[in-house]
């Protein structure tokens, strides 16, 4: 076995991650998640919500999995969100067409449909299944459909990504930040897309959890004010150049701004923080680089956009994070459709003083023309810009009544106005995460086999913060008066809020091996010295040390420990193992 399908064997076997549906035959790219994945995926979940909502002060919101026509529409899902297909004329299976040519054309994203089927035909490529021919290559899109409502009136979209509810909520999240720039909402949730051929467990999913930020900065502004704490931060980043070259380099992030690698200091600070969280949730440094989209590889309206990719055994490099600056399509294409202003005022640090160019109407001659309604016609003529007022006759509108007045009534002056600021569409920097991928790549740098007395030892080394359970409660025997006292343990610690596991199945070696296998940090055992001594040992998952604590001080050193305030041999006296 390799370390996947190791790995992906300990997640089916503990109760990580089920592969969704098996009662009913399976259907891929579900999967569910299991009393140990559950609570991975939840404190993944939340570590981002520390990174990003409470330390970035960034709004959390939650919009409907569902979207209605004319959003889909906006932002290019409806038209642009496809693969391309081709089907064999024989056994009827279907195939990504981009895939069956990736040897011979290395991005075939930017070619046509019909470019494709020719380089198919040209290199007599057949159905990799029964040899039979292949069709004409189609689009696929991936967004799943469905009707609002009964009847056909209202279509509406499972959300193919979770960014949306943050454009469309733009107005009143504007408002929320008190009309001021830069700000940023997020959405942890659900998104679906209909992949053709999901593989790879959740690497490829059709349903599976995003969390991402939008973050609208005023493009005038690319600087981040805490960028200096970011600057020393040292990774390998996969530029454009680097990749060209074949291999990634060593820079921090302060040198891949100054040298120009990293469009700007903002994208650079999101890249920076992501970095922190990936290692923050167990991504080894080691397995993981920042690779820079490729010219033709990047979205046309996209400034720059990095992806955090991470080394999986098997899988090779994963995109696990993309951050792009996406300018200011989305802003501008929702305003386009929906016709509602998106535009933010900006003011100037002074206000400054314009010359403008203003109509001026003949009042005097307006007056005698058109007498009650001629104030009506000498606003509505200001309100034009000298440059509407070039041809024959001058239209204007009176309450739904056109009327033409000739050239000769108005003429030009020049006014001095005062400009308090500007209206500008914010571009938008998105840090858009693949929770699922994150918790497998987590699981997989965590994954760690050692001998222990001639057999091997298979451990989870999760980061404490993610553990799905942070204390296992072991009576040394399954008998009342250790059940008792362990029990109490046990819920004292529940109270304080702390995962627990309470086992007495097995031998004592049997169950810190199933602790290790699951990545619990510590084990704490209840020995008849508990009983009279008021002792108790904890045993530290990835060195198998163990010390022995006051029972009333369990809690606090487990606090300590968990916040790394203390080292783990200050938990207590330390004891040789052999004397359990
Ligand atoms: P994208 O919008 O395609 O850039 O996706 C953003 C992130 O979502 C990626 O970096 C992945 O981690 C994750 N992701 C995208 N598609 C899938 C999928 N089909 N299954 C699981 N995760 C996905």
């Amino acid at each position: 076995m390799d370390k996947y399908e190791k790995v992906t064997e300990l997640a089916r076997r503990r109760g990580f991650l089920w592969p969704a549906f098996e009662l009913y035959g399976g259907a891929a790219g579900f999967y569910d998640y299991g009393p140990l994945g559950g609570p991975l995926k939840r404190r993944i979940e939340d570590t981002w919500r520390k990174f990003f909502v409470i330390e970035e002060g960034f709004a959390e919101i939650e919009a409907p999995t569902i979207g209605v026509e004319g959003v889909f529409q906006a932002s290019g899902h409806l038209s642009g969100f496809s693969d391309p297909l081709t089907s064999c004329g024989e056994c009827k299976e279907i195939y990504r067409a981009d895939h069956l040519i990736k040897h011979i054309v290395e991005v075939p994203d930017a070619l046509s449909n019909e470019e494709i089927f020719n380089i198919i035909k040209d290199n007599e490529i057949y159905c990799p299944e029964c040899g039979g021919n292949l069709s004409n290559v189609y689009e696929f899109n991936l967004m799943f459909k469905t009707m609002i409502g009964p009847g056909n009136k209202m279509p509406g979209y499972l959300r193919p990504e979770t960014a949306q509810g943050m454009f469309i909520n733009f107005p009143r999240l504007l408002r929320y930040f008190r009309d001021t720039l830069p700000f940023a909402a997020v959405q942890i949730g659900k998104s679906f897309r209909n992949e053709i051929s999901p593989r790879q467990g959740v690497i490829r999913l059709r349903e599976f959890t995003q969390a991402e930020a939008e973050i609208f900065i005023n493009p005038a502004n690319k600087t981040h004010p805490k960028s200096s704490e970011v600057k020393e931060i040292r990774v390998k980043f996969y530029s454009q150049a680097a990749q060209e070259r074949g291999e990634p380099e060593d820079m921090t992030f302060g040198e891949a701004v100054d040298c120009g690698i990293i469009a700007h200091q903002v994208l650079a600070y999101y890249v920076a923080r992501t970095y922190q969280f990936l290692l923050a949730v167990g991504i080894s440094p080691n397995l993981m680089r920042f690779r820079q989209h490729k010219s033709d590889e990047m979205a046309h309206y996209a400034a720059d956009c990095w992806d955090a990719e991470v080394f999986l055994d098997r899988l090779g490099w994963i995109e696990i994070v993309g951050i792009a600056d996406r300018t200011d399509f989305d802003l501008k294409a929702h305003m386009a459709l929906s016709k509602i202003n998106l535009k933010v005022f900006v003011p100037f640090n002074k206000p400054v003083k314009r010359q403008k160019l203003m109509v001026k109407p003949d009042m005097k001659a307006l007056g005698p023309m058109f007498k009650g309604k001629a104030k009506a016609i000498a606003d509505a003529l200001k309100a034009l810009n000298p440059e509407d007022l070039r041809g024959d006759r001058i239209k204007i509108n009176i309450d739904g009544e056109i009327v033409e007045l000739d050239p000769s009534l108005v003429s030009y002056g020049i006014v001095e106005e005062e400009v308090r600021g500007e209206e500008i569409i914010p571009h938008v920097i998105e840090p858009s995460f693949g929770i699922d991928r994150i918790i497998y790549a987590a699981m997989d740098h965590a994954y760690y086999e050692d001998t222990v007395e001639g057999e091997t030892r298979v451990v989870l080394r999760f980061k404490p913060a993610v553990a799905p359970i942070e204390v296992a409660i072991l009576p040394l025997m399954d008998r009342e008066d250790l059940v008792a006292p362990a029990e109490k343990i046990s819920d004292e610690l529940r109270s304080l809020g702390l995962r627990i596991d309470y086992d007495t199945s097995g031998s004592i070696g049997r169950r810190y091996r199933r602790n290790d296998e699951v990545g619990t940090p510590y084990c704490v055992t209840v020995d008849y010295e508990t009983l009279e001594a008021g002792t108790i040992t904890i045993r530290d998952r990835d060195s198998m040390k163990q010390v022995r604590a006051r029972t009333d001080e369990l809690a606090k050193k487990l606090k300590a420990l968990f916040e790394g305030s203390i080292q783990f041999q200050e938990a207590g006296v330390p004891i040789n193992a052999n004397e359990q």
